[in-house]
């Protein structure tokens, strides 16, 4: 996934550059304000913003 940061200083919004693939926490600057923002990634995060890859396979009634 990759997280949108909201910088608490200025409100600037940035997404992070970085994959993120578990749960974690970091930290970003930010590109307004040059703030430290610390970024926490839970399990939650991961799952909603990436869900399970259910593809819906549409049959395709061949004749
Ligand atoms: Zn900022």
């Amino acid at each position: 996934m990759r997280a949108v940061v909201t910088c608490e200083s200025c409100g600037h919004r940035q997404a992070v550059a970085r994959p993120i693939a578990a749960p974690e926490s970091f930290f970003v600057i930010c590109h307004e304000c040059e703030g430290v923002l610390r970024v926490e990634v839970t399990e939650q995060d991961l799952r909603t913003a990436s869900p399970p890859a259910t593809a819906r396979r549409e049959r395709n009634p061949a004749a």
